[in-house]
């Protein structure tokens, strides 16, 4: 399941609403980023966004604030961005400087212009089941089951991973395309015991490696979101020859991470 020609659709798609936008509203939509300090990761994510951003021709504006930023200074900053009616989409990159209060991005960002899906409006409303903005990168994942004719509908599926941005929306969309749904995390017993029995199998851990090919059932969908690296090289939670049991499977690097940005 490469996650390049998913991509290269959603773009297409996002062109052409592009257009009827633009018709109707006389001008593009423009999004916002929010770098505080100089994480390494952080910067690389808003490059990336510049570079598909350009392709589909949305305007980004880039709010740089320093590492030591004070809380007030970036409240400030978004409230801006807020209140701007030429802004239609905010992200602010995470992680932000660590003297700033955890989760703090998520309380300031209007729920209107969370495109990142990171408030708790956002998360309220896809957990029952409103039109909601979702985290971009389960979001992607469900974008590859679907442009791939991946059924789902009373399929078992079983997600490694609760967290916030990727294991727990995933679910929650998971449920809403009538899957029925297993969740898995770290105090799980016997997880082979569970990823068995799943017909589409998601693993968001962030543990290289985890998902061996004696825990898949044969012919099992398997979306893999891990991201680590060891001795240089990018690596996903699933071992690569899970790639003889399972009928499909999201490559490391080139699969579900090149789907984010996109979508
Ligand atoms: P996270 O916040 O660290 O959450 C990891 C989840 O996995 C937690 O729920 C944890 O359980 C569970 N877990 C950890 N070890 C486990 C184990 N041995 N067995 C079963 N469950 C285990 O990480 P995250 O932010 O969700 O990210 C997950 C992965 O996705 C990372 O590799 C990250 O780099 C990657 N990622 C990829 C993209 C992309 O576009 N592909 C985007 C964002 C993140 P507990 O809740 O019990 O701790």
């Amino acid at each position: 399941l490469e996650g390049r020609p998913v991509a290269r659709a959603i773009l297409e798609r996002a062109r052409e609403e592009l257009a009827e936008y633009v018709t109707q509203a006389g001008r593009p939509p423009e999004l916002a980023t929010v770098l505080a300090g100089d994480d390494a990761s952080a910067a690389a994510y808003v490059r990336a966004i510049h570079r598909t951003f350009d392709r589909v021709g949305i305007p980004v504006r880039d709010v740089t604030l320093p590492g030591d930023v004070a809380e007030a200074e970036l409240r400030e900053a978004v409230a801006h961005l807020n209140a701007d009616p030429a802004v239609s989409g905010i992200i602010v990159l995470q992680p932000l400087p660590r003297h700033l209060p955890a989760g703090i991005a998520s309380e300031l960002v209007d729920p209107a212009k969370d495109v990142d899906g990171i408030t708790p409006a956002s998360a309220g409303r896809l957990a029952v089941g409103l039109p909601a903005l979702p985290p971009s990168t389960p979001a992607g994942g469900m974008a590859i089951l679907e442009h791939y004719g991946i059924e789902i509908a009373g399929r078992h599926a079983v997600v490694i991973g609760r967290s916030p941005v990727v294991g727990l929306p995933m679910a929650l969309m998971l449920i809403a395309a009538d899957a029925t749904v297993t969740v898995c995390h770290s105090r799980t017993s016997d997880l082979p015991a569970v990823t068995r029995q799943a017909d589409i199998l998601v693993a968001a851990a962030g543990r290289p490696g985890l998902v061996r090919p004696e825990m898949v059932k044969p012919g099992a969908t398997v979306i893999d979101f891990g991201v680590s690296f060891v001795d240089g090289k990018m690596i996903g939670d699933v071992e690569p020859a899970v790639g003889e049991v399972a009928g499909a499977l999201t490559p490391v690097p080139g699969g579900t991470g090149a789907v984010t940005n996109a979508i």
